[in-house]
Order: C-alpha cells, then structure tokens, then sequence
C-alpha cells in the first residue's frame, strides 16, 4: 500500500478503458443548462451517472432541488469515515452550455465522444464533465489502495446550472452550510495555462457586466434633413465609453483600478508566460495597463471591455440618426475592487464626465477570490503536485476568467485549491470542444497524489488551514 500504487490504479483506470468508457456515456447526456430551463436531463445525470459511481464508493447522495425556480438541481455527496476527521470539499459541475449542433466539424458531434490522436471531442468533456470524471476516477483508486480508509472524510457538490450563471447555489450553500462544513476544496475546473504543465490556481477574476445605454428618440431621423441640430446618441455614448477606458485598454476610472501588484503575487507570476500555444492568438503589443507584464495584466489587474456596441442597422445602414444607442460592456476585476459599487462609481463618473443622459444597467455580478500565496495549503498543494509529476505546477493567484468560488472561500470559509485538467485551446463553449487524453491521465495521476496525501498522517496542514467556524 503505497502511494505509488494509488497513483498506478489511478492510470490503470485510464488504460483500461474504462474512464473513456465512463465520459462517453456522460457526454451522452444533452444536459444544456443555458437556455434557461431545467430539463430532465440535468436530473438525470445526477441519478444515472454520478450518484451510481459515488454509492459504490461510499457516499450518502441526496439529489436538492433549486430554490431557484427553472434552475438545475444539486447533488451533495458525503463520504464520512469518523465525525472527528477533517472534511475535503470538491465541487463540479455536470450542466453544460448549448452542443451548437449544426456547427462542429464534419466527422464531430456535441453529444457522441469521438477519440483523433490525443484529442476527445464533445461536449463537456473539458468543461467540466471530464474534469469532474477525473476525480472520482482518482478518488476511487485512493480508496481501493488504502483498503476503504482515506483518513479524512469527503463531501462532494455538484450542481448542474453553472452554465447558466449558478442560480441558486448562493442560497443552496447558506441552506445546505452544516452538510457542506469542511476544512478545505480541491476543485477541478478551467484551463491550464500551458497544456504541457500542471497549474494551480487559488481563486478567480469576478465580473461585473453593465449596459450603457442612451435612449435619445423613440425613432431615427434622416441625416440630411436632421444631422447638425439633433444630438446623435452614437456619438455620444462612443465617447462616454472613451471616458471609461482608453484607446490602449487602459482603464480611466480610478476607482475600478485595483490595489497595486503585491510583491507575493508578482512572484507567483513571473514565470508564467501567457499565449504562445498553437491556437493562441497573437498578443497586441502596447495594448492594456502599461508597466505591467502580460500575466499580471491577465491575473493581477482589471479590465474593462466593450463586449457588444448597438446603434442603428450595422447590417444595413441608411441614412439617418439612430434613436437610441447601447454598449454591453464587462468590468473584469481580482480581490479589493469595490465591485459592489460599481454602479454608482460609472454613475458620477459619467456625470463627472458630461453623460448624465446615459443609462446604466447592471446585468450580471461575481465576485473575485484570491487564497493567500503563503498560505500553507498553496506550497503544499504545489509539493504534491511535483511529487506526481515531476514538475512544479505553474501556479496563479487567480485565475484569470471567473468561477463561483466565492462560495467556498467567503461563504463557507474554505482554503481554495483549483487544479484544471483542461487547457487554453480546449474550445470550451465553442464547437469542437475537447480533452487532452494525454492532460487527463496525469491529471488522474496528481488527483489521485493530492488524495493519498490528504490522508498521510502529519503530511497535509489540516490544521494550518482550517478556519474559524462560519457564524
Ligand atoms: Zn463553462
């Protein structure tokens, strides 16, 4: 019984056959949750697939609808070995976004796995079905090499609505807080930044989205017998959008800055290089917040970005001066943002700036996360990692897209692990959405590391990382 032999079932699992076997029938299942209704499908999942997997190896399962009316239900999941052991949070998600049939390469399908070399199209094999897959695969293996005892207890959420932006999980987690309580997540989701070395990662960017909007006239006016004594709401919300970032990206309202660059999180970054893989795009030089290399631009920094601009018939103008004009816009941000307001910050902003015409809207919100680098969990999660591996994961304060793990870290009070088994070029929510084969069995192999040495007696800092119960 050594680790060496879990980390061997963990790849045997794979060899044999039977993870793909175990993904195939998954991403068999159409579970779209971004269409804004919850389909049986979602509920399926949950009893057909997960719930079958997880009661062979112990845990209790109950199915939690969503107090969310039209949201996916929830699954939480416990493997309890004795009340007095600490607890191991995970969470995944078994929802996801629409398969875009018609649009997948000829040969591909959104719902039927197809294996090319090294590459395992369909939908939800990266985003998160094959992630999720992956450590139950690898907690299964930890248990059967410790003959049934990992020396710590284990409670599993998985929720099927993230796709459609988590509703319900807020309240399910304040709900649910005594059958959730643990000392620590590990949770899989999102890209590595490099496909060739492991990442991990301690939280995410949150996002804010606002609409800005000028409704001038309930209709446009001709330009000729018009233009030069009608305000043209275009051209005005263009440049209340140039008061709020510059033509470099660079971001103009102060208060949407973030506190500098910690010393700490610009070490964590230094060695991490952004782009560069074969579908990458080229990175715009000069562009975004000078001073700054690109991965603290992306990970240590906010952005704002005009997402999609409204004004008239761009597919086919005439001649006239548009009634209203709209710009769907997004504040991208890390930990100490006053999100919160950003309201009323692009409002005086604005006001302070000539537009107190425009509207503002806000339509979507997340917060942003960061577990602390010097936090003990971090340089061990990183130790174990290599032990596996051989290589010192690259490892981000945050990542840079969004995730709800503001629920584990400031709801629940949890040290926050993330370990993606994806990477950048993994068409997630695009059309020939795929899993490297190659990422996903290392990827059962550090799993399968991080659980055994969880349960090594003295090796884990349960007790660094626990925190103070949760009023
Ligand atoms: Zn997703």
């Amino acid at each position: 019984m050594k680790r060496t032999d879990a980390l061997t079932a963990a790849a045997s699992y794979f060899d044999n056959g039977s993870f793909l076997a175990d993904l195939r029938r998954r991403v068999a299942l159409r579970t779209e949750s971004d269409a804004g209704a919850a389909t049986p499908a979602l509920e399926s999942y949950l009893r057909e697939e997960l719930i079958p997997s997880m009661t062979a190896i112990g845990f209790d399962c109950e199915v939690i609808s969503n107090p969310v009316a039209g949201g996916g239900p929830f699954l939480i999941a416990r493997r309890t070995e004795d009340e007095h052991l600490p607890t191991l949070l995970t969470y995944g998600h078994g929802d996801v976004v629409s398969g875009q049939d018609a649009h997948w390469r000829e040969g591909l399908a959104p719902w039927t796995l197809t294996v090319e070399g090294d590459r395992w199209y369909g939908r939800g094999t990266a985003d998160n079905k094959g992630q999720h897959s992956i450590n139950l695969g690898a907690l299964a293996a930890v248990i059967q090499t410790r003959n049934g005892r990992l020396g710590y207890n284990v409670t599993a959420l998985i929720e099927m609505g993230e796709e459609a932006a988590s509703p319900g999980l807020h309240a399910i987690c304040a709900q649910e807080r005594a059958k959730l309580h643990a000392d620590l997540l590990i949770a899989c989701d999102g890209p590595r930044v490099r496909a060739r070395r492991p990442t991990l990662f301690l939280g995410s960017r949150g996002a804010v989205n606002f609409s800005l909007r000028l409704r001038s006239r309930p209709r446009g006016y001709h330009s000729g017998n018009w233009g030069g004594v009608l305000a043209n709401p275009a051209t005005v919300l263009s440049h209340a959008v140039a008061s709020l970032v510059d033509a470099r990206g660079r971001i103009l309202v102060d208060a949407l800055r973030p506190p500098p660059v910690s010393d700490a999180v610009r070490a964590a970054l230094a060695s991490i290089e952004i782009g560069g893989d074969v579908d990458d795009p080229a990175l715009d030089a000069g562009w975004g917040e000078p001073g700054l290399n690109p991965a603290e631009r992306l990970m240590a920094w906010n952005t704002i970005e005009v997402l999609a601009l409204g004004a008239g018939s761009p597919q086919r103008p005439v001649n006239a001066i548009p009634g209203e004009a709209v710009a769907h816009c997004q504040l991208r941000f890390v930990v100490g943002t006053p999100w919160e307001r950003l309201g009323e910050i692009v409002r005086a902003h604005l006001d302070a700036h000539g537009f107190p015409q425009v509207d503002i809207q806000i339509t979507l919100t997340g917060a942003a996360t960061r577990l602390d680098v010097e936090n003990p969990w971090v340089g061990w999660a990183q130790g174990s990692i290599e032990h596996s591996t051989g290589q010192r994961p690259d490892l981000l304060p945050n990542l840079a897209g969004s995730l709800p793990n503001d629920v584990f870290a400031d709801l629940l009070g949890l040290p926050t692990l993330w370990v993606p088994h994806s990477y950048p070029a993994c068409a997630q929510h695009a059309p020939n959405e795929h899993l490297l084969a190659s990422i996903a069995r290392e990827g059962l192999q550090i799993m399968a590391g991080l659980y055994w040495d969880l349960g090594e007696p003295g090796h884990a800092p349960w007790q660094a990382g626990r925190t103070q119960d949760v009023l």
